[in-house]
């Protein structure tokens, strides 16, 4: 998905006013400071009413948040002993907070930017007979999985167990980074743990694969820096040629366990556009490669479509305008039935202008969570 700005039309009231045009591109908006949630390592307490709802996850000043309450009351000595029997971390927009929201709109939770895992409590002991405080490894909440069909969690409902336990929020931040103005770099390690040579073996290794992506075959060689070296056994000094494979950004961010793979909206939508000119995403055969080749936030729903029968859309489609120009870039798509869903609601404005039907990812996740 593609933000698209009515920019000429901009400019022309520019020059209206008198003013002229100066430079804009989005990497000047990226490298904005960062908000002040993205500096707050223990988060900051907000009323629910001001955490944000794109694509059906939590956002608070631009970033990326899961919300909790960290005040476990006269519970804090078990949850300290069991953190599964602490509260539950909120990941997305679920019924629970929806609930809570409609009761008292003003109730607090801390929002915060946690790739750990490990979350701050607090609470009255009885067996210290006074408060203490702790962090404690707090699990995630059940229906926000639900409300984002997380990996298939409703439509593959056998698959729960497995789903939940291999939940981790590094993985969760990865996948969802493409929504989100700013990426939770303040709390990124600086990345280490390579050979000194690593640079010349990762060149080398790359140019031996021809730039193209070992998973989903795209081809980078005009885009080199958007396709990765990455090691097998997670093991970053294990050089040799069988345990490496060159992945593009994306497939390179959907394998388990990878910390800290952010990856921008605008790199995504580049892969895509790729992808699709190499007819990558027209080959896609069945359900299962389209999973594969989605941007991540959009998995679930394309699940919940899926289950509900729906034909098989296309995903990266270039809407094109009366002049031919593309107007939006569109993550999922039916072109006969002239129906999207799209990243926000500027997008969704364009896509209608010329027709279209279109959702947003947050109104259509909304919908299923609604519908029960
Ligand atoms: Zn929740
Ligand atoms: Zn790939
Ligand atoms: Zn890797």
């Amino acid at each position: 998905m593609k933000l698209h700005f009515p920019v000429e039309a901009l400019w022309g009231a520019v020059r209206k006013m008198g003013a002229s045009e100066r430079d804009f591109s989005l990497d000047s908006v990226i490298q904005a400071p960062l908000p002040p949630i993205s500096q707050k390592e223990e988060g900051i307490e907000v009323p629910l009413i001001e955490v944000d709802t794109p694509g059906g996850l939590l956002s608070y000043q631009g970033a990326q948040v899961v919300l909790y309450i960290p005040d476990h009351g006269k519970n804090v000595d078990a949850v300290l002993g069991d953190p599964g029997k602490g509260r539950r971390v909120h990941i997305a927009d679920c019924i629970t907070l929806e609930e809570m929201r409609q009761k008292n709109r003003f109730q607090r939770y801390r929002a915060v930017v946690n790739v750990t895992g490990d979350f701050d409590v607090f609470g009255f002991s009885r067996m210290r007979g006074g408060h203490v405080e702790g962090t404690a490894r707090l699990q995630v909440c059940i229906n926000c999985m639900k409300h984002l069909n997380y990996k298939g969690y409703v439509t593959d409902a056998r698959r729960q167990n497995e789903i939940r336990r291999n939940f981790n929020l590094k993985d969760f931040f990865a996948e969802h980074s493409t929504l989100f103005r700013y990426l939770p770099t303040s709390f990124i390690e600086k990345k280490g743990g390579y050979s000194d040579d690593w640079k010349q073996v990762s060149d080398k290794f790359r140019a031996s694969r021809h730039f193209t992506c070992d998973s989903c075959r795209l081809d980078l060689n005009a885009h080199k820096h958007l396709l990765h070296a990455h090691h097998v056994d997670g093991n970053k000094r294990n050089n040799q040629v069988a345990n490496l494979m060159a992945l593009c950004a994306d497939c390179h961010r959907k394998q388990p366990l990878h910390d800290y793979m952010f990856i921008k909206a605008r790199d995504m939508t580049l892969l895509q556009k790729l992808r699709k000119e190499q007819g990558i995403l027209g080959a896609a055969a069945d359900w299962s490669d389209l999973f594969e080749l989605v941007d991540p936030p959009y998995n679930g729903l394309l699940r919940f479509y899926q289950k509900d029968g729906m034909a098989r859309p296309e995903i990266g489609y270039e809407l094109a305008g009366s002049r031919g120009d593309v107007v939006a870039e569109i993550e999922i798509a039916w072109p006969d039935a002239k129906f999207a869903v799209v990243g926000d609601e500027g997008a969704q404005k364009n896509v209608a202008a010329l027709g279209w039907k279109a959702v947003t990812l947050e109104e259509a996740l909304r919908g299923y969570r609604d519908r029960k």
